[in-house]
């Protein structure tokens, strides 16, 4: 079994993998240890990941990113007009109630569910896991967002089962980033004298901060706080308003309507902010901006920081807010530890420093890895392959949940609703509710009124319908128990209803010492369980028979793309043979070779390279290629072997001069 850890970042992802000795982050098929979120479409194929960034360029409008921020959302949120949208180029639509694109692909129109998406994507980092362990990827954990809703939580789990993957748990980003900083330190011994550390995530587009108390052998998430809708995406785009103005003044043209300028502009205004958070100045330019205009300036740091002043005073509010939900001030902090790309930028560590009079910000975790390397151990900890040190995580969930219920006849003063799991409730947790019921009835959960979710997110969880409730002999209503179970990927199912009933049982207990020592018989109320109910839940996660064609539909995409590869690779075997071989003939091979078996090659050449120009040869099937190269190698095998047995010739003598 493979252990794996994922962490899907809004702009480029990490996996990591546990060996023996240890968890590493894995480079992708071009080296990089990060890979880009994105899927590219194409006439020819699909790319995702490295091939994708390199195609983006090219074909914006069909590369899609921004996987995880959309994933779950429907496309009348108003959160995805507001935010999302001005960083997607795809064309979104509505699938099935939920966001999705329509692009280009293989010369036709096609949607995809962003939970379609993330599965391709999840099917890219499987794929360079898998590369990497020489194993199939199946057990991993993947780390989201800790404001991530049930509706978020369920999409991720059907799009990574639609990968083929087995979420051991979702974990919440912060949790896995404090995981890979306890598990190796030394800790107080008692929780009274807890640690505690404050952990802040600022990455392409979103923001998180966990105070997280430790002490040996265990991790208590005490708070955590967010502002969803803040990023590096966001200082980019405050440099795209101010140069898009600049340059449409300057080169007299309207940069914000041309998409592709829009593109070229913000790929310019990242490098730029990344050189000012080592610099105090830096340069932009922008080759054929519109219109082959050159465009370029420059930008100061202070200039910066003025641009993005709007954005800089909100860094301090979810630091406070998660602050104070620990009940706990600034002082009461032992350490600040940094992580995300974001908090590079010099005027957000100021920012963040201005939180903790008189302490220093710390960066002694992996910015960029931090998350995937806590993942990673946090699915070696779950799975049996490995041996981890024992280490206890007790996370928390971000939101209310509440059930209701309609109110039983004859019971008028019945309250018809419950907050079952309230904000900060610990995860995985189980609680038993008790209903007095005549007949079936139903349950609904979802998040409480006062919850502040993600924009318009639907805040329904679930329905659980219980049947075959039955009363007793003697005429009162039915008992019924009902587990409610908030799981460890912090997502909430009814879990079962059973009816109990009040039987009155004789007990024997044993009294007194020695030789006062007696039995005594007493008659005890006791609640037995008188059977179970049976039960129908629905939940937002898609039906068995939508996971299965979108799995299906998903493993074909796969295996096109592989062959589009696999056909690439084999011509250019082909390309590659006429040409080695014609050079070979004149040189290491021109004393093995027999004048027809030459002629006979050199026209097998010419014939092949003149039929790789024509239309059919260009774009041809995998097994023509195959066929072409077969038959050329029929003809050159023999000289080849022969070269290859003279050439051992020499070197057997050589050896047997030695040994004797
Ligand atoms: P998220 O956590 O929001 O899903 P992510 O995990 O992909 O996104 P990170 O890899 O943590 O994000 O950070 C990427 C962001 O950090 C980008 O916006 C990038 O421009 C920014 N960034 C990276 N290096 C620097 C730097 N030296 N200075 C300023 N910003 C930087
Ligand atoms: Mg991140």
């Amino acid at each position: 079994a493979s252990v794996v850890g994922i962490d899907l970042g809004n702009l480029s992802s990490k996996i990591g993998v546990a060996r023996r000795k240890g968890i590493d982050i894995i480079t992708n098929e071009v080296s990089n240890r990060a890979t880009p979120s994105l899927i590219s479409f194409t006439p020819r194929q699909r790319f995702i990941g490295e091939a994708a960034k390199t195609a983006e360029t090219s074909n914006f409008k069909n590369t899609v990113g921004s996987l995880k921020r959309m994933l779950g959302r429907s496309l009348s949120d108003p959160e995805v007009a507001e935010f999302e949208k001005k960083h997607i180029n795809a064309e979104l639509v509505d699938v099935n109630g939920t966001a999705g694109v329509k692009v280009n692909y293989l010369g036709e129109p096609a949607t995809f569910s962003y939970t379609q998406l993330v599965a391709a994507y999840l099917g890219k980092l499987r794929d360079i896991a898998g590369n990497e362990l020489k194993q199939t990827i199946s057990d991993v954990v993947i780390a989201i967002p800790g404001w991530y809703t049930d509706v978020q939580r369920r999409a991720m789990l059907d799009a990574a089962q639609m990968a083929g993957l087995n979420p051991l748990r979702l974990i919440n980003d912060t949790t896995a980033i404090a995981l890979g900083y306890g598990i190796t330190k030394e800790l107080p011994e008692s929780p009274e004298n807890a640690r505690h550390v404050c952990f802040v995530d600022v990455g392409h587009s979103n923001f998180s901060v966990a105070v997280v108390a430790f002490s040996q052998g265990q991790l208590t998430v005490k708070s955590t706080a967010y502002d969803r809708n803040f990023g590096g995406r966001d200082f980019d785009y405050a440099l795209l308003q101010h140069f898009a103005t600049e340059f449409s003044a300057k080169y007299k043209v309207d940069v914000m309507s041309s998409p592709k300028a829009v593109f070229r502009l913000a790929t310019g205004c990242e490098r730029l902010k990344k050189i000012l958070s080592a610099n105090a100045e830096a340069p932009i330019n922008v080759e054929s901006l519109m219109n082959d205009i050159d465009a370029s300036s420059s930008l100061t740091r202070e200039q910066f920081e003025k641009l993005t002043e709007h954005l800089l005073t909100r860094v301090v509010d979810p630091v406070k807010e998660a602050i104070a939900a620990a009940g706990l001030t600034a002082d009461q902090i032992d350490a600040i530890e940094l992580v995300g790309g974001s908090t590079r930028i010099p005027a957000v560590k100021e920012a963040l420093a201005s939180c903790f009079p008189g302490k220093s910000l710390s960066f002694t975790l992996n910015q960029e890895e931090a998350v995937a390397r806590g993942a990673t151990l946090a699915c070696a900890s779950l799975s049996p392959v490995f041996r981890v040190r024992e280490f206890a995580i007790h996370d928390i969930t971000p939101y209310p949940i509440k059930v209701s219920w309609e109110k039983e006849a004859g019971n008028p003063d019945e309250d018809t609703e419950l907050v079952v799991f309230p904000k900060s409730n610990p995860i995985p947790s189980t609680k038993i509710l008790t209903f007095y019921r005549q007949g079936p009835f139903e349950l609904e959960a979802a998040y409480d009124a006062s919850a502040k979710l993600p924009g318009a997110i639907n805040p329904w969880i679930g329905k659980y319908t219980v049947k075959n409730v039955t009363k007793p002999a003697n005429g009162d209503l039915a008992c019924v128990k009902v587990k409610a179970r908030l799981n460890l990927h912090g997502i909430m199912n009814f879990e079962g209803a059973y009816m109990v009933e009040e039987v009155e049982r004789e007990e024997v207990t044993t009294v007194g010492e020695g030789e006062d020592k007696k039995e005594e018989k007493k008659m005890v109320k006791k609640l037995q369980r008188t059977g179970d109910c049976s039960v129908i839940g629905q939940y937002t996660s898609l039906s068995k028979s939508a996971v299965d064609d979108a799995t299906e539909q998903e493993g074909k995409m796969h295996a096109e793309d592989k062959l589009v590869l696999e056909t690439e690779e084999r011509k250019n075997a082909l390309e590659e043979y006429v040409y080695d071989m014609r050079g070979k003939l004149e040189d290491r091979y021109a004393i093995y070779v027999q004048e027809k078996e030459k002629s006979a090659l050199l026209e097998g050449c010419q014939e092949a390279e003149d039929w790789l120009y024509t239309e059919e040869g260009e774009d041809a099937t995998k097994s023509a290629y195959v066929a072409k190269l077969d038959k050329l190698k029929a003809i050159s095998d023999p000289v080849v072997s022969r070269w290859k047995e003279n050439e051992a010739r020499p070197k057997a003598a050589a050896e047997l001069r030695e040994a004797t």
